[in-house]
């Protein structure tokens, strides 16, 4: 994926673009064809506002629809970054479309009389109080402790309410909507709202059923960890998916693909293994905590493959720092580049707390034994037993410092996944010592963490809000 300086890729700039023609289009086709009289510059100005916000609160969905080849082009951290953003900023522009209108003219109050109109009035108010719970319930979801999934369904049940909410009031309105195909084109955006989340509900698990897998083995490959591998369960190889390194997908262990529970693992196999998928899961929660405890032959479904953490396989090299499970997508890579016979030094940093957490640590020395120079691994231990003679406690600059490549180092990939704040410290260092934002790819594990770590996401947000900027100043203009 080809990044700028900010290290957020050509291909999110061009999904910002389009983004930002569809919150304007409803301002521009307004102007199109007959305009009913101006109402001064407040009310215009509210009016304006209310258009790009449901606009925004309709793309929500196509964000978090999962399409592929968008997430791999895009990546989904970025994606979900621009999502938790956007819904801010679709709030703050919510919340002024009434207190603008309302305080430009007292009368427009009667939108959220109840005495006026009840079920109006109800709507309006549901817009305005279940918007705020959407944010704060997702921002907050873990200190709340709402577990993922009824989290999951709820909020895509209330987002959904929201857009039809939106659609239905403006159409009631219908000041700028008279032509039907002013109203037809509002109708359009709502149906593709809603239809991305029939794609991410219905349809995908409705693919992933039709190429069903079943659990080959669980192995234990570490403290607390497993591998986990799944067959087709056709004789066909090619309904094992492919996948790039590094990738990541959803798995489902249960009868049907509908069920809520799935879980977003990378895939540890590497890309030339093509007869099954292989996953290396850690112990945390309800489900993970159950994982060893899965049958072979328990029925599996795979809805992926995600993300573009992938190996560059025309980089001069990779440098990897992996902390705890984080292994699995580097594990991918390193797989792959072995398999594949591919002449790349890599270097892999990886933290762990004691001996028996690292994952993989005999294949590893295998690899290391095999690949020769090739292939550079540095176990980091937090707890390290008595007698170990590498690298103690958490990962540093100095150690990353000592260990980066002296040449071209420009042309490396540098992969980092593991806790956040493992990850945030590996990204300062390489950043402090030159190394290029845009060569730079990280995943992270934690949903809820992703959205306060990183310097590209800190770049996405401040995207987010650029956009939210223009919206505003198109909406000034709208009034003018
Ligand atoms: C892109 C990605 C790749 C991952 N790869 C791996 C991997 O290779 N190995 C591994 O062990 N773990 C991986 N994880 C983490 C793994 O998905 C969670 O540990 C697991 O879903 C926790 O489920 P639980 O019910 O056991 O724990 P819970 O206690 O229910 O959840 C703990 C936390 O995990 C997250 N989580 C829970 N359920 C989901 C879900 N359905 N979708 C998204 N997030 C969820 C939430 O933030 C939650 O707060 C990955 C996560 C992501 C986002």
């Amino acid at each position: 994926m080809a990044k700028g300086s900010l290290g957020i890729g050509r291909h999110l700039i061009a999904w910002a673009v389009l983004y930002l023609a569809v919150a304007l289009a409803p301002l521009f086709v307004v102007l199109v064809g007959d305009r009913p009289p101006h109402r001064g510059f407040w009310i215009e100005f509210g009016v304006a506002l209310g258009f790009v916000s449901l606009a925004m609160m309709a793309m929500q969905s196509v964000l978090t629809a999962r399409f592929s080849t968008v997430s791999t082009a895009i990546g989904q951290d970025n994606l979900l970054q621009f999502h938790r953003q956007a819904g801010i900023v679709a709030y703050a522009l919510v919340v002024g479309h009434p207190v603008v209108l309302i305080l430009a003219e007292w009368d427009n109050w009667a939108f959220l009389d109840p005495r006026a109109n009840l079920l109006r009035a109800a709507a309006l108010w549901f817009a305005l109080v279940a918007f705020p719970v959407l944010i704060l319930s997702s921002l907050w979801r873990q200190q709340l402790k709402l577990p993922y999934e009824w989290w999951r369904l709820g909020h895509g049940v209330v987002a959904v309410l929201l857009v039809v909410v939106g659609l239905v009031h403006i159409t009631r309105v219908a000041y700028y909507l008279a032509s039907p195909w002013k109203l037809g084109l509002w109708l359009l955006l709502g149906v593709a709202s809603i239809g991305c989340v029939v794609w991410v509900r219905v349809v995908s698990p409705w693919r992933a059923g039709r190429s069903p897998y079943r659990v080959e083995g669980v192995r234990p490959l570490a403290d607390r960890t497993w591998s986990v591998t799944l067959e087709p369960t056709s004789d066909d190889p090619s309904d094992v998916i492919r996948f790039r390194p590094g990738q990541f997908a959803f798995v489902t262990l249960a009868e049907s693909p509908y069920s809520l529970e799935q879980h977003p693992f990378s895939i540890a196999s590497g890309a030339e293994t093509h007869d099954r998928l292989e996953f290396a899961v850690r112990e945390l929660g309800d489900f993970t905590g159950r994982i060893g405890t899965v049958a072979p032959g328990t029925r599996a479904f795979v809805d992926g493959p995600y993300g573009a953490m992938t190996l560059s396989s025309d980089a001069a090299g990779l440098f990897a720092v992996a902390g705890g499970i984080g292994i699995t997508p580097i594990a991918s890579m390193i797989r792959t580049i072995a398999d594949a016979g591919l002449r790349m030094p890599v270097v892999l940093v990886y933290a762990n707390n004691t001996p028996e957490d690292i994952a993989f640590a005999a294949e590893l020395d295998r690899l290391a034994l095999d690949l020769g120079d090739d292939l550079v691994v540095v176990h980091v231990l937090n707890r390290p037993p008595d007698g170990w003679d590498g690298p103690t406690g958490f990962v540093t600059a100095e150690l990353l410092t000592g260990l980066l490549p002296d040449a071209d180092r420009d042309r490396w990939q540098y992969v980092l996944c593991g806790p956040p704040p493992m990850m945030e410290a590996a990204e300062n260092a390489l950043l402090d010592h030159g190394v290029p934002l845009a060569r730079i790819d990280s995943e992270r594990f934690d949903i809820g963490a992703a959205a306060a770590t990183g310097r590209r996401h800190a770049n996405v947000r401040r995207l987010v809000v650029a956009i939210g900027a223009v919206l505003l100043a198109a909406s000034v203009v709208f009034a003018l």
